[in-house]
């Protein structure tokens, strides 16, 4: 926005000139007032209490206490000289030590006399103290202007060499938000700051960096947050409605004879409640003559590629080609042959096209493209090039989202005339909220229940230690005739050493299984490809009874058959591949195991994805633990998509406030689709200046 006071110049705010602006513009990018406003305090420190000394225990934060000075004395020689001071308050006595400055601290502190003492306290020979606090006498503390919640400032190294450390930062920043009252202009119309229960964005600034009360911190935070988020989903409620507008899709009023005829005769099962309900929805887009872009969730095994199947039939029943696009040939293969196996006794012509198709084949699947003798085209990447012409598309579906681009799902649109109905199938479970962020622009279905009988798998957690009661375990299943699946890791950094690993671990597996009477697999990245199929496939048949692999099994073939998952040095492993690993063993009928062993020892973040894994088979709860032990910035997706920069707003944490923001903008956008009634101006103006996904305060304020 433009704004005189806003916009002006760094330098021009008392206390940082011509050099040090030079230097915040080159070490934080803040050249203006607004910048500075949006640089947000990355903690703070709670100056506005006293703690009780008698309450402060090894584990207390920064902290805050007041008492009676009642001994100093220098203590020890050499490297150990050091101050000692007691200060006492009404609950107890605290220990003061100074290894620096003692001669200064000996002529400013006086027995008897009150003093403020700020520190982190930490326990030694089972007494507390505080080293090097900072101390000032009661009367110079109540009259200097270091009180109530302090704001703490990252600042680079060379700041800090230049002398803009945090202190002089939150000096300078307390400088600034006094200028500011009265200039800040609101960012959101007034009545959505009234439903919402917001402060003024002015006020929000001011408390953000010189909070006046626990309160008011809060609610600055929820203030901007608020805003960070809002505009996100501003932004991808108006490029959903935009798209509705500039988009026409394609009308499927038919349930013809090919839906109903599978539906009657061929559907081996009942559809779940979460597989009807979804097949509604995606109905519901295809009767509103809008072009389709809907996200489906759902965990592995839940049935995406069923409702998938169902609706390319109704495509077909009204004269639509549908094209089903993997990210891996194995996947690619696996979906043809499902959906062959589905569609064996009716008369629907499906194909495979991947990078291995031979041309004389490709030839014959171009005509029938053509010609519109192909209902179902099934493949990879290769359906994306130009010259893969279709008669008639009226339907895309899409798996596994994150490994195809927001440009790659766009290539699908120009295959006919109007843009084909698009729908994103993940089995990554990611938060509600994230999805909102993430893929905001699209419509949103969730199965949420897998299929009637499924056991869930249950999941062991053993160390080395337990090794042998693992191969009796091992032994004990493939007596009774199952097949148990040994992954180890395989990380691109340390290749070779996995690769040891994984052999050391299949010649001990081979010691311990030998034969005649275990068959042991093998299948890693090194292999050549005839090979990896031919294990593959020894397995598949139930010819060995172990498959010992690297995660090329990831993504994978179905073999109901298998029911006991290990997963070697669990805790080298992220919780969503742990998560996928297990969706391996479950599919048949029998208790199926997953058994993470780990080393002995392992860290905190491991033992929290190890104790996920044992307490729960729901993706969407692993996911959410997943969000919360890495943040953000780590899931699929958030790294390209920018919104790992958030400044303020956190997307593991804040999931209420993401909805509060989401149905705000539809409800605006609701009653005012293009922002033209003047109370909305405010928001018309941002959304015209923001260019990307990305969002910019300096677009916001
Ligand atoms: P996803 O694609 O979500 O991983 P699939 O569609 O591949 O799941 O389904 C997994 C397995 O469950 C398949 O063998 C499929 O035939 C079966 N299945 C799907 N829906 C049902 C259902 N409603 N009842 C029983 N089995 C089902
Ligand atoms: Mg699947």
């Amino acid at each position: 926005m433009t704004n005189d006071f806003l916009n002006t110049p760094i330098e021009y705010l008392k206390g940082v000139g011509p050099k040090r602006a030079e230097l915040l513009k080159a070490e934080l990018g803040i050249s203006t007032f607004a910048h500075l406003l949006v640089y947000f305090p990355f903690r703070y420190v709670d100056r506005s209490e006293f703690l009780p000394i008698g309450e402060i225990s090894a584990n207390t934060p920064l902290v805050q206490v007041k008492g009676k000075l009642i001994a100093l004395q220098q203590m020890g020689t050499g490297r150990s000289k050091r101050m000692v001071g007691y200060i006492q308050d009404d609950t107890s006595v605290l220990e003061l030590v100074w290894f620096q400055g003692l001669k200064w601290i000996q002529q400013k502190l006086k027995i008897n006399k009150e003093y403020v003492a700020f520190g982190k306290p930490t326990e030694f020979n089972g007494k507390m103290n505080m080293a090097h606090p900072e101390i000032e006498d009661i009367k110079s503390f109540r009259e200097n202007a270091v009180k109530g919640i302090q704001p703490v400032y990252n600042v680079t190294e060379k700041l800090r060499k230049n002398f803009i450390n945090p202190k002089v930062l939150a000096k300078i920043t307390h400088y600034l938000v006094e200028l500011a009252r009265g200039k800040v202009p609101e960012t959101l119309p007034s009545y959505l700051v009234e439903d919402t229960n917001l402060v003024s964005l002015e006020e929000a600034f001011i408390n953000i960096h010189h909070p006046e009360s626990h309160d008011k911190l809060r609610q600055a935070s929820r203030r901007l947050k608020f805003d960070e988020l809002f505009h996100i989903q501003l932004r991808n409620v108006k490029l959903k409605k935009r798209r509705n507008i500039e988009y026409n899709g394609y009308l499927f009023p038919e349930i013809g004879q090919s839906f109903n005829q599978f539906y009657k005769h061929h559907l081996p099962f009942e559809l779940t409640g979460a597989q009807k309900r979804v097949i509604k929805e995606i109905r519901s887009d295809l009767n509103a003559g809008k072009q389709m872009n809907r996200l489906l969730q759902g965990d592995v095994g839940s049935g995406k590629t069923m409702v998938a199947l169902m609706i390319a039939l109704i495509a077909m029943d009204n004269g639509y080609q549908t094209a089903f696009m993997a990210p891996t040939e194995t996947l690619a293969i696996q979906h043809y042959n499902t959906i062959e196996k589905f569609l064996k006794d009716m008369p629907v012509e499906v194909r495979l096209l991947t990078g291995s198709t031979k041309n004389g084949e490709r030839q014959e699947i171009a005509e029938g493209l053509d010609n519109g003798a192909i209902q179902i085209l099934i493949g990879t990447h290769a359906l994306l090039e130009e010259r893969v012409k279709f008669k008639n598309l009226g339907f895309v579906v899409i798996d596994e989202q994150h490994r195809f681009g927001v440009a790659q799902r766009a290539r699908m649109w120009k295959k006919n005339l109007l843009p084909p109905h698009i729908l994103v199938m993940t089995a990554t479970p990611i938060p509600r909220s994230l999805a909102m962020t993430l893929y905001g622009d699209m419509d949103y279905s969730v199965i949420d229940e897998l299929p009637p009988g499924r056991k869930p798998v249950r999941t062991i957690h053993f160390t080395e230690r337990n090794r042998l009661r693992l191969f009796g375990f091992i032994r004990q299943q493939i007596k009774s005739g199952q097949q148990v699946f040994v992954v180890y890791p395989l990380i691109e950094e340390s290749r070779s050493l996995d690769l040891n690993n994984l052999m050391e671990g299949y010649e001990s597996i081979v010691r311990e299984f030998p034969l005649p009477d275990y068959r042991v697999s093998i299948v890693h990245g090194k292999m050549n490809p005839a090979d990896k199929d031919r294990e593959m496939q020894r397995f598949v048949k139930g010819d060995t009874q172990i498959m010992v692999s690297t995660t090329v099994i990831e993504v994978g073939v179905d073999i109901p058959n298998a029911s006991v998952m290990v997963i070697e040095n669990a805790e080298r492993f992220g919780l969503s591949q742990l998560h996928q690993l297990r969706g391996r063993v479950g599919r048949g009928a029998d208790q199926s195991y997953c058994i993470l062993v780990t080393k002995e020892k392992y860290s905190t973040e491991a033992a929290k994805r190890i104790k996920t894994m044992v307490d729960t088979t729901d993706g969407f709860r692993i996911a959410k633990a997943d969000l919360e032990i890495r943040g953000p910035g780590e899931m699929d997706g958030t790294r390209q998509s920018g919104i790992a920069d958030l400044k303020i707003a956190d997307l593991s944490t804040d999931g209420e406030l993401i909805t509060l923001a989401r149905n705000k903008a539809e409800e605006i956008l609701r009653a005012d689709p293009s922002l033209e009634k003047p109370q909305n101006q405010v928001l018309w103006a941002i959304i015209n200046t923001q260019s990307s996904g990305k969002i910019n305060w300096s677009d916001i304020i």
